[in-house]
């Protein structure tokens, strides 16, 4: 189960997803989630195996916010109960808070250990507050916790791109989810590269500061699972995957997808449409049949970003040429997965691979 909360308390400048800084608008938002969930608590038809709430910014909502909704969700027992925070709201008593409500993992968006970086994208926290957070939550007894950072940032230098993962490798977290910054349309920040005060960094540097995420990882002990997630042996994160296998999922909140296979729908990306929609119980949700192409299309797309990568017999193409040229490899157990030469190219391996 996905449970979106939208609200941030200022807009990141490269952010495209769907968020608000309305924050007066909290409670009634939370009240139109515990609707949704009691209106919707039996569509799973399975166990909830992993209860994932994520944002917008979910720190952004008090203890006891965060505490009604815990109660309509807490008799899952979800072996892994993650939620994001911001490393700008963390105080000992709030993440003790969250730890004695069940929650066994914490997100921090991090993006970065540059102060000059963190302002020019936008965030609201600065590197002391993030590595203090990740201390505190440690204290507070959470013993999984992944940082997400950012790297292809516009002036970013390999140095103080090494030197960002070096501090992530010294606060002793189980997990990293690493992106390259994408120039979304529409954002602040793709506004300020159009009007040329800022420039983006050049493919081979972000190739050369991806292999060097995985390298020192890898001599770190993480396993490299997927194409932007590291984490030490066990800690694989189980919501994640499980997007990735294509298990069903409810999203609750505005904007949340759902996928109950064949069936993916989500949620209008609108507070009005999503709150009174819910509270007259006849909430709008668009819906798209996934047909056996799509699925085939989406097995290869998310298989092969993993380590497990796909099995050779779901291939219909010839891969011959990929696999003499390094691009590809087929392991022992007859999967094909991607080299990290691969994965440079993957969306385009990908797209060639599908039907
Ligand atoms: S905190 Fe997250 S969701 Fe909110 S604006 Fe920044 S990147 Fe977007």
């Amino acid at each position: 189960m996905y449970i979106h909360i939208p609200f941030c308390k200022k807009r990141c400048l490269y952010c495209d997803f769907f968020s608000t800084t309305q924050l007066e608008r909290r409670e009634e938002y939370v009240q139109a989630v515990l609707r949704e969930l009691e209106q919707r608590k039996d569509e799973a038809g399975e166990p909830i195996r992993t209860i994932y709430i994520g944002g917008g910014t979910p720190s952004t909502l008090s203890i006891e916010l965060t505490t009604a909704i815990n109660q309509l969700i807490t008799s899952y027992q979800p072996a892994e109960y993650t939620i994001e925070v911001n490393p700008g709201d963390v105080t000992k008593e709030y993440l003790q808070g969250l730890r004695s409500l069940g929650l066994n993992r914490l997100s921090m968006g991090v993006q970065s250990f540059q102060d000059e970086l963190l302002q020019l994208i936008g965030r609201r926290h600065n590197a002391r507050q993030a590595i203090e957070a990740v201390k505190i939550a440690q204290e507070a007894g959470f013993d999984n916790i992944s940082i997400d950072l950012m790297y292809a940032l516009p002036t970013q230098s390999m140095e103080q791109w090494k030197a960002d993962i070096e501090t992530a490798l010294s606060l002793g977290i189980q997990h990293v989810s690493c992106y390259g910054l994408m120039y979304e349309e529409g954002t602040a920040l793709t506004k300020m590269l159009e009007e040329g005060q800022i420039e983006a960094i050049d493919e081979d540097t972000e190739n050369a500061m991806y292999d060097m995420l995985c390298d020192y990882l890898q001599q770190a002990g993480f396993v490299h699972y997927e194409v932007s997630n590291f984490a030490l042996p066990g800690y694989e994160a189980k919501h994640n995957s499980a997007y990735w296998d294509h298990t069903p999922y409810i999203g609750i909140g505005a904007g949340a997808h759902s996928f109950i296979p064949p069936v993916r729908s989500w949620n209008p990306s609108d507070l009005d449409a999503y709150i009174s929609g819910i509270t007259a119980q006849n909430l709008q949700r668009e819906s798209e049949t996934l047909t056996k192409d799509d699925l085939y299309n989406e097995r290869m797309m998310l298989g092969l970003r993993t380590n497990r990568g796909v099995t050779k017999s779901l291939i219909r193409k010839d891969i011959s040429a990929y696999i003499a040229n390094g691009l590809l490899r087929e392991t022992e157990d007859g999967h094909i997965v991607a080299t990290r030469q691969g994965i440079h190219i993957l969306n385009r391996i990908i797209e060639d691979l599908m039907i």
